[in-house]
């Protein structure tokens, strides 16, 4: 109001002294002392007329004035204080309207600027990356939230502070800010707590004329999940991820260090290379988790037996190595070498726990010495490997130092596979037939067809030495086939001279089951010697059978649908268990002849023969035992009930002209082989 005042003053001036100059003017016009008193009193009047409208005019004016202030005051104030939403006040009154038009262009260029700059600021902190703006000296400006999430750190707290003070003190020297600002480098900031952080930094510069602009921006980007895969990834191409334990390639990289050490300060090195024993049957009958578990274990007990400084190694699925270094190059090492493979023997033969079943395994040692076998990781690698297949060749669960006759033997067993393929057209391959006896009776009811390998030059190669290399060539799918038609033929020929030869019984490899066309084939090799199914055995090792069962157990109903008999070869050598046997349509258990050899004096053989037999029997199945050496050993097995006994107390497996011969003076005199059984035998003589 005062302010209103102020703007009316002079008019309210002019009204009083208007006013004062009429009233003068009618009193000296009353009494008369002046004649023209009265028209100076009547302009006087006219006068004060005017100033009163003059003085409300301007009392109006400055009140609209006023106003208007006040209402620009007020829009100024909400400028003043960053609310640039409402536009200014317009009062309607043009007196000040230029100056409202002008706010009003000013509060709409600034909220522009100032929604760019909110803008902008969120996109900063919405970026997942830390984000640094810096003047040209380094001084941090403006951090987003991810670069105080990162550092812990509210962004007043780290504004001034040089981008330098916020890496870790290590990488501080390397720290070249000019560079930094125009690359992309991998460096570690520390955080509040302490912590440090490996980053990718990106650095740019901010070009611009305006100096107030200038300076640099740098991203930081966490890479401590890169950082974790790469050593992950670094850690994966030299350590095996389940017994973590070096792999092959470390193992060799470690082994050539120490070899050239070894070589530079005349000191030996021992290569000992490990290989499971039957490993394979524990996969197959565990399956490979099982296996795998065997194998982590199997890693523990050798890093907690083996000397700390020997480098231990995977090397391929079941063979490890280990490398013991420093030893005297003077002194032969053997004994002290040939102790740690004896130690590592005992740990291997410690029981492992598979699926509540405790489950004993062995393992095979081959030992080359560096300089004395190799002086180079290949050749010291392939002799230590040579010695343990000789060791494995000697039934494994042993040690063998390597010599150098063994790299011959592996050559020779290249050489052999080659052979092999040229077995079948060359017509090498002859079958032997190894009569079953019947114990009751002591008649032949049948016979094994055993395969031999007639290699001129070699003599009779026996099936346990090229068997496995014709599984590991697939050429056991030909010669398989072969048999089955050699088989067929031969039995034809027993029938046709007039000999009973029972049922004939073939082994069967797992890779001959898992031929697709098996089951065809089968069926017409015998639609075409027009044998009966029925004729034939197809002898199963365990390991077979529980390899892949579903499969398996399909394969073989259909089989058993055709006619064919089925028995568990080698049974008590696999680990299945009897339940699992259970549910294939197995006719026939032959007990491995590793238990019947010694069945006489081995008491744990004994109860275990003698369980095989009451088992086989209470499942309804014919128990045979193979390899009956002796006429005790028969007697045990007659005295404990076993059907059926194959061995060379019978004779060694011959020719089929020689299995008719004795089919015939079967048939002519009785019992073959009555004289050997105590009980037939008393009622039957040779004749
Ligand atoms: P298998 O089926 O367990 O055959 C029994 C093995 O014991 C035969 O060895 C036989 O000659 C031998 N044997 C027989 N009686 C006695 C004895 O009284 N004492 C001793 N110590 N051994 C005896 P062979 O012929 O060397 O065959 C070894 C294995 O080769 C066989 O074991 C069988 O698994 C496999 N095999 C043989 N022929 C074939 C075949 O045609 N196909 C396939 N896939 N495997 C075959
Ligand atoms: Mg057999
Ligand atoms: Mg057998």
């Amino acid at each position: 109001m005062s302010r209103t005042f102020r703007h009316i003053g002079p008019a309210l001036w002019a009204f009083a002294a208007t006013l004062f100059v009429a009233l003068a003017t009618g009193a000296v016009a009353l009494w008369g002392h002046w004649p023209g008193s009265l028209a100076v009193s009547a302009a006087g009047i006219v006068a004060l007329l005017g100033s009163t409208l003059l003085a409300v005019r301007s009392w109006r004016n400055a009140r609209a004035l006023d106003q208007a202030t006040d209402a620009l005051t007020r829009s100024a104030l909400r400028i003043g204080q960053g609310d640039y939403a409402r536009p200014v006040e317009a009062h309607g009154d043009d007196s000040m309207g230029e100056l409202e038009q002008a706010m009003e262009r000013m509060r709409a260029r600034l909220r522009q600027s100032t929604i760019n700059k909110d803008y902008l600021r969120s996109i900063l902190d919405s970026m997942t990356d830390a984000v640094f703006l810096t003047s040209p000296d380094g001084v941090v400006k403006t951090a987003n939230a991810a670069a105080c999430k990162m550092l812990g750190f509210a962004e007043e707290e780290l504004l001034g502070r040089g981008i330098v003070s916020l890496l870790d003190p290590s990488v501080r020297a390397d720290f070249d800010l000019l560079q930094a600002a125009q690359d992309t480098r991998e460096t570690v900031v520390r955080t509040r707590d302490g912590q440090t952080i490996p980053v990718s930094l990106a650095g740019s510069r901010v070009e611009t004329d305006d100096p107030q602009f200038q300076g640099n921006i740098f991203v930081a980007r966490n890479v401590t999940e890169r950082k974790r895969a790469e050593r992950r990834i670094r850690y994966l191409a030299r350590y095996d991820t389940l017994t973590k334990v070096a792999n092959r390639m470390q193992f060799q990289h470690l082994l050539q260090q120490t070899i050239a050490r070894g070589l530079r300060s005349g000191r030996t090195v021992a290569l000992l290379y490990l290989d499971m024993d039957r490993f394979k049957e524990v996969n197959d009958t565990f399956g490979h988790a099982t296996g795998d578990r065997v194998l982590e274990v199997l890693a523990e007990r050798l890093i907690r037996t083996v000397p700390q400084t020997a480098i231990l190694g995977r090397l391929a699925g079941d063979e490890f190595a280990l490398c013991v270094h420093g030893l005297p190059a003077e002194t032969d090492n053997r004994v002290p070498v040939g102790q740690l493979a004896r130690t590592i023997l005992n740990e291997v033969a410690r029981a492992f726990q598979l699926n509540q079943q405790e489950v004993f395994l062995t393992a095979s040692i081959g030992i080359a010495f560096c300089p004395r076998d190799a002086e180079n990781v290949i050749d010291l690698i392939r002799n230590a490997d040579a010695a343990m297949y000789h060791a494995k060749q000697n039934g494994g669960n042993t040690f063998t130092f390597y010599s150098p006759e063994m790299n011959a033997a592996a050559v020779e067993r290249l050489i052999l596979k080659s052979k092999l393929r040229r077995s079948v057209e060359r017509d090498e391959l002859v079958i032997r037939y190894q009569p079953k006896v019947a114990l009751a009776s002591g008649q032949v009811v049948g016979a094994e067809a055993l395969l031999r390998w007639r290699l001129p030059g070699h003599g009779d190669i026996p099936p346990s030495r090229f068997i496995p290399l014709a599984e590991e060539t697939n050429l056991i799918l030909d010669i398989g086939e072969w048999v089955l038609n050699r088989v067929c033929m031969d039995y034809r020929q027993l029938k046709t001279a007039g000999g009973e030869p029972g049922r004939i019984s073939l082994n069967l490899s797992l890779r001959q089951l898992r031929q697709a066309s098996f089951i065809l084939r089968c069926r017409s090799v015998f639609r075409r010697h027009g044998v009966s199914p029925t004729a034939l055995e197809l002898e199963i090792t365990e390991t077979t059978l529980m390899a892949d069962s579903k499969n398996t157990l399909r394969l073989l109903e259909e089989l058993y649908a055709m006619g064919l008999h089925l028995s568990i070869d080698d049974f008590g050598t696999g680990y299945s268990s009897l339940s699992a046997l259970q549910q294939f349509p197995i006719g026939t258990l032959k007990i491995d002849q590793s238990f019947v050899r010694d069945v006489e004096h081995n008491a744990g053989n004994a109860t275990l023969v003698r369980t095989i037999i009451e088992m086989g029997h209470s499942l309804g199945m014919i128990v045979v035992a193979e390899g009956v050496e002796t006429a005790s050993q028969l007697q045990f097995l007659e005295e404990n009930g076993c059907d059926q006994a194959q061995g060379r107390l019978f004779g060694e497996p011959c020719a089929a002209e020689e299995l008719l011969a004795t089919l015939q003076r079967q048939g002519a005199t009785g019992a073959p082989f009555g004289h050997l059984l105590r009980r037939a035998g008393a009622l039957e003589r040779p004749a």
